[in-house]
């Protein structure tokens, strides 16, 4: 980087002292995420979102649920406890399911997923992406070290030789789209899937196109949902029906229907009863009729996967280095462990004297990482791939394996593992049983 400027940082002190050692660009549950785990260590952070303003905690969780939700694993409630933030989430509205009912609708196959096997009280919450937002912001407000910015768009990004304290390292200054400019020893990615600062760092992606759009929507069902989520793949395309209970009414679910492009747009066109028909019809009427709550909204699914995690000064997590097909329910998932062994690998290289953002404490971060998100995008390729075959021996083999997978009581707790975030080393911050 011999062509770089060097620049002291100044113009973004937070706390009116010392500028921030850190900014995390985007406040989403990844990013707000990350900058609670640096915030509570004492570590001076900067948050900046383009969303006009915070959101408002007393509204969320309240009232018609909104669409987007998801499905957090008991490793994600641990990380979020830790950060102080659960109970406030569990006050607003977070809906607990302890069984998972999984089956082909062109055949036999289906698999049943209880908590009880694998250990698991609870295999997972679904919560509004608000609400987790919300909880965050109020819990980061209350951290003095850290400052959130709303309404601030980054632009730009340029690469500079950037003075910090004693030291001088490789970094990035961000320029927000008012013109201002701010430096930092380490810049975090946290902007999503379409994340423009990976793209102006010049990081390269593997992009592959689903071939579904997601179709999202509320509905509330005859019958109560027991705590149980079920998907139903249909024609290939998985229809999910998400628990909710709204103000002690268990009769709610939050769709996700990943579909074709054509029969997204033919779903999103329904009138409300309509709609409710087709998705009552979608899991065979197993919660008696459907109506819809809210309208029905597209989100195209494209899995994505960043070539490298880092760069000096630079860094990505959640969206911004993985987005992932929500069969599974695991992006945020994913995106809130990078959020954790990030913050787990900076702290110990802070104990031994490196500044912030050291190349050594990347590297360890996207070794731990990388190959963990890796098979989830590949695991997930398989199954629309699998599921999306129609070929008759494929669809036979499909509803023998997913009865053969409902017979073995290890493989069920082996998968159950998996999909709680029990996977390799946990960062102490997701570990329950230590603190
Ligand atoms: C239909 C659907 C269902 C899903 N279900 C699940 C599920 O059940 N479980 C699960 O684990 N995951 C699920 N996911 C995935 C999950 O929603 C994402 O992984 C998660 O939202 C990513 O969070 P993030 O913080 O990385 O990014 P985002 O939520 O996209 O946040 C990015 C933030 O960056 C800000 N921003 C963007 N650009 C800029 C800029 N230039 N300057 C400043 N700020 C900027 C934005 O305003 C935004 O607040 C689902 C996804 C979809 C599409």
């Amino acid at each position: 980087m011999s062509d770089t400027k060097l620049s002291e940082t100044g113009n973004n002190n937070v706390s009116g002292e010392l500028p921030p050692e850190v900014v995390v660009v985007g406040g989403g549950m990844v990013g707000a995420g990350l900058a609670c785990l640096l915030g509570i260590e004492g570590i001076r952070v900067l948050l900046l979102d383009a969303r006009d303003t915070e959101l408002d905690s007393q509204a969320v969780g309240r009232g018609k649920p909104a669409v987007r939700v998801s499905a957090l694993s008991p490793v994600s409630q641990c990380l979020l406890e830790w950060l102080g933030v659960w109970k406030t989430i569990i006050a607003r509205r977070a809906t607990p399911y302890d069984a998972m009912q999984v089956w082909d609708a062109a055949g036999s196959g289906e698999v049943n997923f209880i908590g009880d096997q694998a250990g698991l009280p609870v295999l997972g919450h679904i919560v509004e992406n608000d609400v987790v937002v919300a909880a965050l912001e109020t819990r980061l407000a209350e951290l003095p070290n850290v400052q959130q910015r709303f309404g601030v768009r980054v632009s730009g990004l340029e690469s500079q030789r950037v003075r910090y304290g004693d030291d001088e390292t490789d970094g990035y200054q961000l320029v927000l789209e008012n013109g201002e400019t701010i430096t930092a020893p380490l810049i975090v990615a946290a902007d999503g899937a379409r994340s423009a600062l990976r793209d102006m760092a010049g990081i390269g992606y593997q992009s592959q196109d689903t071939g579904h759009v997601a179709v999202v929507t509320t509905v509330r069902n005859e019958r109560v949902h027991g705590g149980v989520a079920r998907q139903a793949f249909v024609d290939g395309s998985p229809l999910a029906f998400l628990p909710l209970t709204v103000d002690g009414d268990s009769r709610y679910s939050s769709i996700v229907w990943s579909t074709t492009p054509a029969h997204a747009k033919q779903l999103q066109a329904l009138p409300a009863e309509e709609l409710g028909r087709a998705l009552a019809a979608g899991i065979d009427h197993r919660l008696g009729e459907t109506q819809a709550v809210d309208r029905a909204y597209g989100l195209p699914l494209t899995q994505r996967h960043a070539d490298q995690y880092h760069l000096p000064g630079l860094v990505l997590v959640g969206d911004a280095a993985h987005s992932i097909h929500p069969l599974a329910g695991q992006g945020v998932n994913l995106g809130l462990m990078d959020a954790a062994v990030l913050a787990e690998e900076w702290l110990l290289a802070r104990k031994r004297g490196l500044p912030a953002g050291h190349p050594l404490s990347l590297a360890r971060y996207a070794r731990r990482r990388r190959g963990d998100n890796a098979s989830m995008l590949k695991l997930m390729e398989s199954f629309w791939r699998l599921f999306g075959a129609e070929h008759p021996a494929l669809t036979l083999m499909r509803n023998m394996g997913m009865s053969g997978i409902d017979r073995l009581g290890l493989v069920k707790r082996l998968l159950l593992q998996q999909a709680s975030g029990q996977r390799g080393r946990l960062p102490l911050s997701c570990r329950k049983a230590t603190r």
